[in-house]
């Protein structure tokens, strides 16, 4: 089912305000706020390097039952389901 705009706006503001990004071993600093699982979000622009990711630990990985790792450099959770 498709989102509404301002659905899909909440969505965006729950998952940055819980996004443990910052804490993780791969997080480069550049003024951006997390959320990279997030399809409207998406791949980060300035983390290249694969140091650990703590994605698994994070409130919104079991509230989105989330599968995968790395968002920053592989992609948001749709993007690396191949949709
Ligand atoms: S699952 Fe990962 S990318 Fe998504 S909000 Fe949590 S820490 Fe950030
Ligand atoms: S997506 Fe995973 S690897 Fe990338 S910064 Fe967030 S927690 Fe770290």
């Amino acid at each position: 089912m498709e989102m509404s705009p301002e659905e899909m706006q909440k969505q965006k503001e729950m998952v940055l305000s819980m996004c443990t990004c910052p804490s993780c071993p791969t997080w480069v600093e550049c003024g951006e706020k997390g959320g990279f699982c997030f399809p409207a979000i998406g791949k980060s622009g300035c983390i290249s390097e694969e140091k650990g990711c703590i994605c698994t630990g994070c409130p919104v990985y079991e509230k989105m039952e989330l599968k995968n790792m790395y968002y920053c450099i592989r992609g948001s959770e749709k993007e690396q389901m191949g949709m």
